[in-house]
């Protein structure tokens, strides 16, 4: 295009959108005459990614502003790290048990932002050492506290969190897009600021679903599985993302978000059945000869739970992880199953215990809910019957409530309600205190 003025109007002009000195913002003339405005400059950059001219990839600039459209131009932001100690504590209010798992994250997570804020601090100067982010695998039973681990720890340090699950990604493994579509959920969870996003941390569930399999396992699995590990290796390892902001805000001038995952904490969990006899095959097979064989497929008879403590890379290599896949996620930690003792811990002592949430609500109707000890074990085996972990645990107290929680609105004498070991089990009703009659009855 010329830089010459629209014949309609005096006034200046910008060369790439026609846009006059009123409607663009600032503009900057040649001394030929031509002008551009800030946006086309902007959308110049764009166009030009790492060829822009000053613009290095290594050469993050922490005051840019955010919203600014160069793929490092969004800064760090400023986050209070607390020591591992620190986060361990605050993973106990929440969290019950799972010792180990939370020391091992307290740490992880601790080096991750420490890291970031010393790049944020020197603005990107790593001459020294090259700390690596270190992306987590959990592995452990369902309703065993994994996501609740991750979505606590973001909480901690006030960092946006999204979970997403592997298997949306099977069917569509190959398409870029749809892992770009995880992006978009932290975009979202931090509500467009992609300086924040860029800091986020994205919890993938399910990801021993989209294992390969060619082992003898007996569930068949389609082999685009690894097809899905090798596009999210991509974002995992670090990338500039185009991120379409789907029914988003308006973005004039973009079509889609740059959000590099380099500082993304990715932490990758499932429940990886089977996983234990792999382990025991390789372990079975070293130790063979001075320790104990047992169980029906010869392997060594060990504590099945701990066993899982001792899964190395190459074991999940044979449950069908890519090794660049396993390469990206250095740190390896267990969740142990939970014990009848952690259920009723997790019923009754952490911050948003179960019976503490009921508690306050019958509160609200002026009525004081107990429960003896024995019907809080009586949940806690029912849940451990159910094989689901913690998950159980609301349906079973919410099943056992709901006819207290349908009578006592309307029963206005009714002072206390206990809920007893025959209540939970179905054999019997929980005690009723009234007001006028001060007798025990059952409701
Ligand atoms: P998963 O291991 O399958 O990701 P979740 O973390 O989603 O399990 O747990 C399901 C629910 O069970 C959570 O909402 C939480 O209330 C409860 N829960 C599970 N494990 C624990 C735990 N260790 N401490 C406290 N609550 C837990």
């Amino acid at each position: 295009m010329t830089g010459k003025r629209r014949s309609s109007s005096k006034k200046p002009f910008c060369s790439f959108c026609g846009r006059d000195a009123d409607e663009a913002p600032q503009m900057i003339s040649s001394p030929g005459g031509v002008y551009i405005c800030l946006d086309c400059i902007g959308i110049c950059q764009d166009m030009l990614g790492d060829d822009a001219p000053g613009h290095s990839a290594d050469d993050p600039d922490p005051d840019a502003e955010e919203g600014g459209r160069g793929k490092t131009k969004h800064a760090i932001p400023k986050l209070k790290v607390p020591p591992p100690a620190k986060i361990k504590e605050y993973l106990d209010q929440y969290v019950v048990g799972q010792d180990q798992v939370k020391k091992v994250l307290a740490v992880a997570v601790h080096n991750h932002y420490k890291r970031l804020q010393h790049v944020r601090a020197t603005s990107g100067d790593l001459s020294s050492v090259e700390i690596e982010k270190s992306n987590v695998l959990l592995l452990g039973p369902t309703g065993s506290g994994k996501t609740l681990m991750a979505r606590t720890l973001a909480k901690c340090l006030d960092v946006p969190f999204a979970i997403v699950d592997a298997t949306t990604l099977t069917e569509a493994g190959y398409v870029g897009e749809d892992v770009e579509n995880i992006i978009l959920r932290l975009v979202q969870a931090a509500d467009y600021d992609i300086g924040r996003t860029q800091i986020g941390i994205i919890y993938v569930d399910e990801i021993d679903k989209i294992a390969r399999r060619t082992e003898n396992v007996s569930i068949t699995r389609d082999v685009s599985g690894e097809g899905v590990q090798q596009a999210l290796l991509k974002i995992l390892e670090g990338t500039v993302s185009n991120v379409p902001p789907k029914g988003g805000r308006k973005h004039p001038q973009q079509d889609y978000l740059q959000v590099d995952t380099e500082n993304i904490l990715f932490i990758c969990a499932g429940a990886f059945v089977d996983l234990d006899k792999i382990v025991h095959r390789r372990i079975g097979q070293r130790v063979l000869g001075f320790k104990a064989v047992g169980g029906p497929d010869g392997y060594i008879d060990a504590d099945d739970e701990a066993i899982l403590d001792r899964a190395e890379p190459e074991d999940l290599l044979h449950f069908g992880l890519i090794p660049e896949f396993i390469g990206r996620l250095p740190i390896l930690t267990t969740l142990r199953k939970l014990t009848k003792e952690d259920l009723v811990a997790i019923l009754t002592t952490t911050k948003n215990a179960l019976v503490k949430q009921y508690q306050a609500l019958m509160a609200m109707e002026g009525v004081e809910l107990l429960f003896t000890d024995d019907a809080l074990e009586a949940l806690a085996e029912k849940a451990l019957a159910k094989g689901t972990g913690a998950r159980g645990l609301r349906t079973i107290l919410e099943s056992v409530m709901l006819d207290m929680m349908y009578d006592i609105p309307s029963k206005r004498d009714v002072v206390s309600c206990t809920i007893n070991a025959p209540a939970v089990k179905g054999e019997g009703e929980p005690v009723l205190q009234r007001r006028r009659r001060k007798a025990k009855e059952a409701s």
